[in-house]
């Protein structure tokens, strides 16, 4: 038996240690439970990239009050945040014209069309094939393998206390079951991400939570391109629901169909994003409970290629290569349950986690629902 803290949060990822942030500016005193020794989940293997924009209209309140709250992670926790917007070039005049209603729907100063040379520029590759395209400048950028793991560090040095190594069992009325014994608090929060599986079996299932897995890899860096460089294609535009709610879009994905089937086939998320040492190149998606660890060398391929291609680069220099993992579902982007009067879930099921995590945390701390999920 512990002493109690005002709240217990399970999960050092990112939607945790948001959580953690914003108890802790409240004021409150917080205790982190996680299974692994370090932040090592998904909130390391991603882009580092927050697509507000791109989120669908409905939670544009809680991707603004996400963004606020990265700016403040940010800059309490000294880790690097860039402010510098998402570059989507358009490859057709159907894409192009997904974009230009985009910009008509969400205004100007969300949604900046722009020519081909800017582009060009943006993207340090001079021979872009674009035929125009947008910038996004709200969104922001992170480096991934830092933000997460900066804010657990500054979080501890101001007295949140983390405990590591400890798998959490259940979570009910204030008591947490672990493996180093039961812990006590006046609320707890559970952001397992896909391992919801593993403490609330029945809500993971009614929530058909999966996991998905991702082929990645970080590129060297050519010196034209900008570390914050944040660029999303076509296929991008199909999937976040801001953008595929345009009505050019059932159009696109036929043309993608065709034009792209191998991108199509490996459902791709084709985008990249910089940071200091390199170039984030992917995505490809599977589903599953338990998915292979194996990733499959012709979409690895396909995906670095048509990635590099971007920034003009015709043989990428891979220096790491990964297999991601988030938690998704099909019936809902978010997971958001008061279980009991002490006890709230949240778990992002889909890649947009780390776009989103500051908002979540607020609505999970202010236990309101969010029905535009
Ligand atoms: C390849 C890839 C690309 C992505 N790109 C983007 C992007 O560009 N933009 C974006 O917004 N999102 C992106 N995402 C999604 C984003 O990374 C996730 O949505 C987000 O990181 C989820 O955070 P989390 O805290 O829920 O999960 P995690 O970071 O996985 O953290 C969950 C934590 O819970 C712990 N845990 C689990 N079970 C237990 C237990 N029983 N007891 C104790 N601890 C437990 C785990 O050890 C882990 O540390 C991407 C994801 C991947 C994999």
């Amino acid at each position: 038996m512990d002493t109690s803290p005002d709240l217990i949060v399970v999960g050092s990822g990112i939607i945790g240690l948001a959580t953690a942030f914003l108890a802790h500016e409240q004021g409150q005193s917080v205790h982190v439970i996680d299974a692994a020794d370090r932040v090592v989940g998904s909130s390391v293997q991603n882009f580092g990239h927050a697509c507000f924009t791109a989120q669908a209209d409905g939670i544009q309140d809680v991707a603004d009050v996400s963004r606020a709250g990265w700016l403040r992670a940010a800059a309490a926790a000294g880790f690097w945040a860039a402010t510098s917007g998402t570059w989507l070039p358009a490859a057709t005049e159907v894409e192009m014209q997904v974009l230009r209603e985009f910009a008509e729907h969400r205004g100007p100063e969300r949604v900046r069309l722009v020519g081909r040379d800017e582009l060009a520029d943006a993207l340090g590759n001079p021979g872009l094939e674009a035929v125009g395209g947008a910038h996004l400048p709200r969104d922001m950028r992170v480096d991934p393998r830092e933000a997460a793991p900066a804010l657990a560090r500054w979080l501890a040095d101001r007295g949140v206390r983390f405990t590591w190594n400890t798998q959490v069992h259940s979570a009910a009325d204030g008591i947490v079951e672990t493996t180093r014994g039961r812990f006590r608090a006046g609320r707890v929060v559970v952001c397992p991400g896909f391992s919801l599986m593993q403490i609330f079996p029945d809500l993971a299932e009614r929530h058909q939570v999966r996991v998905c897995d991702l082929a990645m890899a970080l590129i060297e860096r050519p010196a034209a391109v900008r570390p914050e460089v944040a660029v999303l294609t076509g296929t991008s535009m199909a999937r976040y629901d801001g953008i595929a709610a345009m009505p050019s879009v059932p159009a696109l994905r036929r043309e993608l169909a065709e034009r792209e089937p191998d991108l199509v086939g490996c459902i791709a998320n084709l985008m990249a994003t910089g940071n200091d040492r390199g170039l984030f190149i992917g995505d490809s998606h599977g589903y599953s409970l338990s998915p292979e660890p194996f990733v499959d060398a012709a979409t690895a391929d396909l995906l670095l290629g048509k990635g590099g291609a971007l920034f003009g680069v015709e043989s990428p220099r891979v220096l790491e290569r990964w297999q991601g993992r988030y938690a998704d579902s099909p019936v809902t982007n978010l997971v958001l349950e008061q279980v009991d009067e002490r006890t709230t879930v949240a778990v992002v099921t889909s890649g947009i986690g780390m776009t989103l995590a500051f908002g979540v945390a607020d609505v999970a701390l202010s236990r309101e629902t969010v029905p535009g999920f």
